[in-house]
């Protein structure tokens, strides 16, 4: 509930509007679960809400740690469907990874979240729950994230399929009274869900875009993101240029590429990569490089690190600034692409 939906509420309980901001602080500022915890409540306004509401309905299944310190977490929706969020520590800040939608419904062929097809949307509160969970298995119930926290929304799902939940989850995460995660700090990837591109460009807070590319022509992007027969490169290229004259001053966005070996990670397709963001004049844009995680589940092979090396620099040969994400926790099934619900013991078992 945003904080005007909780006003209503108390309003149509009849009691004053400060317990709004009295509740919104304590589960999202102190992150508290347990309504009976919330003690500056009277005692029978807390059994009221107690009858009347749910505070949280996310359960944990599983939690796996990575020999790296990233952390997986299973967790299911009160309808049975799965859920999940990564943890993943840095020096400098940590990141949660959050998960858009159960499931996805766009079928990227080196994907293996792909496989689970779509079960469903999550809603803005299953969408903050996760981030509150995994704080709170981190750093306890209490208003502390010591490292300040970053939010990727690179989980399961097409955030931009989820649009309004998504939009409205960030603003209450912004709130200086409860989580405080202002849109600077989040990211959100889409696959090119076109349309949805512009209306990001025209959210007042917004937050960062990155945009799944992952081919440099049509040919191979439709094979390998079947969203390109629905929405073709040049009007994906279009959207990121009215979205670039959009940024604010210093702001850039990425394009990440999924680098799979002797598919798209060729001289030539560098080449082709630096040719069309200059066609469409992308200058603000970097360019990520993932290298492919799970290849052993689905039919491609991760390009070899020499491989990637080598891309990155015929990339920035070409005048742009390319990036190697670094794959976290792929020992736990937590890295791009590899959330699928996947039972790690079994997974293993299965090999
Ligand atoms: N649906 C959104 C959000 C997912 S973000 C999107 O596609 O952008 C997850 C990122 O991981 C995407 O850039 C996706 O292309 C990438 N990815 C998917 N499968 C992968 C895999 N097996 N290895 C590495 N990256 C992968």
């Amino acid at each position: 509930m945003t904080r005007a939906e909780l006003t209503s509420m108390f309003e149509e309980f009849g009691e004053p509007k400060y317990r709004a901001t009295q509740v919104f602080t304590a589960l999202h500022g102190r992150r508290i679960r347990d309504l009976e915890n919330i003690t500056d409540l009277p005692k029978k306004l807390r059994a009221k809400l107690i009858d009347t509401t749910d505070v949280s309905r996310l359960t944990v299944e599983t939690k796996y740690e990575s020999i790296d310190g990233t952390r997986r977490y299973l967790m299911k929706t009160h309808d049975g469907r799965p859920v999940e969020a990564v943890f993943i520590p840095s020096e400098k800040r940590d990141t949660i990874c959050f998960s858009s939608q159960s499931g996805c419904p766009l079928k990227c062929d080196f994907c293996l979240t792909a496989k689970l097809g779509l079960l469903r949307n999550l809603t803005a509160g299953e969408i903050i729950e996760q981030i509150v969970t995994v704080l709170n298995d981190v750093y306890g119930e209490s208003n502390e994230t010591p490292h300040g926290t970053n939010l990727v929304g690179m989980g399961a799902g097409e955030p931009f399929l989820n649009f309004d939940e998504l939009i409205k989850a960030l603003g209450i995460m912004s709130d200086e009274d409860g989580l405080f995660i202002v849109p600077d700090r989040v990211t959100i990837s889409t696959a090119g869900i076109v349309p949805r591109i512009y209306d990001l460009a025209n959210v007042e807070t917004r937050p960062h875009l990155a945009i799944s590319l992952s081919a440099p022509n049509d040919e191979l992007r439709d094979k390998l993101m079947p969203i390109n027969r629905k929405w073709n490169i040049h009007e994906l290229m279009t959207a990121a240029k009215e979205f670039e004259a959009n940024l604010r001053r210093g702001e850039r966005f990425t394009f990440e590429y999924v680098m799979l070996g002797g598919v798209n990670d060729r001289d030539e397709d560098a080449r082709d990569l630096a040719k069309l963001l200059s066609k469409y004049q992308l200058t603000r844009a970097k360019i990520n490089l993932i290298p492919h995680n799970g290849a052993e589940q689905l039919n491609y092979t991760a390009s070899t690190p020499d491989a990637v090396k080598r891309f990155k620099s015929r990339l920035e040969s070409l005048g742009l600034d390319a990036y190697v994400r670094q794959p976290r926790g792929r020992d736990i099934y937590a890295a791009c692409g590899q959330l699928a619900a996947m039972d790690v013991e079994k997974a293993v078992g299965r090999r």
